[in-house]
């Protein structure tokens, strides 16, 4: 299973991530986006282009 990381210190909650991934692997949980489904990331890694301060690493 893929393991999708966001650096927290990075992160400013623009949500552009959770709109980006085909795959609904992101939720917003309170002032938080958290990679709630994981399991279903394909590793098309258009949230780690997308995001604007790099705060996401995506492992296969
Ligand atoms: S790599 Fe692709 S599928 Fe995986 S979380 Fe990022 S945008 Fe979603
Ligand atoms: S795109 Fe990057 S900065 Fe924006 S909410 Fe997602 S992880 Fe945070």
């Amino acid at each position: 299973m893929p393991k999708v990381t966001i650096d927290y210190d990075k992160c400013t909650f623009c949500q552009t991530c959770v709109s980006t991934c085909p795959m609904g692997v992101y939720e917003v949980e309170g002032d938080k986006v958290v990679p709630v489904q994981e399991d279903q990331c394909i590793v098309c890694r258009a949230c780690e282009a997308s995001c604007p301060v790099e705060a996401i690493t995506i492992e296969e």
